[in-house]
């Protein structure tokens, strides 16, 4: 419980996003891959959006890659981020594809310093026993 007496949502994994999940607690940033066109697709989802193949397979990814987009929060749309704001929430897009984008926060840099076009790596950040959120620190 924070010192705010509000609880931090944690993910809430099922059958498609608890793999990204269980390997997020790892330390690693893992995403799903087409076995059809192998086409790397965040986020997870039964089928894929190019070629409509159910197969498909979870690889590591390289954890860096380039804001796209970024947005700074300043009003918590919970009490359990009242003591974060103001903070970034950016849109990454992966080195693997520049059509792979993954969000989270950049909890390392002032929110006036983010710019697109950042170079940025994952790193995580855990949140509870076994749960840990992927995150972005600067790799510039
Ligand atoms: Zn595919």
């Amino acid at each position: 419980m924070s010192a705010s007496g509000a609880e931090r949502p944690l993910p809430l994994p099922d059958a498609d996003t608890a793999p990204y999940w269980e390997a997020a607690a790892r330390g690693e940033l893992a995403l799903q891959r087409c076995d059809g066109c192998d086409a790397w697709r965040f986020p997870p989802r039964p089928g894929c959006p190019r070629c409509g193949s159910l197969a498909s397979r979870w690889e590591r990814a390289s954890g860096r890659g380039t804001v796209w987009s970024f947005v700074v929060v300043h009003g918590p749309v919970l009490p359990a981020f009242a003591e974060r704001v103001p903070f970034a929430v950016v849109l990454v897009e992966l080195d693997e594809d520049p059509r792979l984008r993954v969000v989270g926060n950049l909890p390392g840099v002032a929110p006036a310093r983010v710019r697109i076009g950042m170079r940025v790596e994952a790193c995580f950040e855990t949140v509870a026993d076994g749960v840990a959120l992927p995150q972005w620190r600067s790799a510039e």
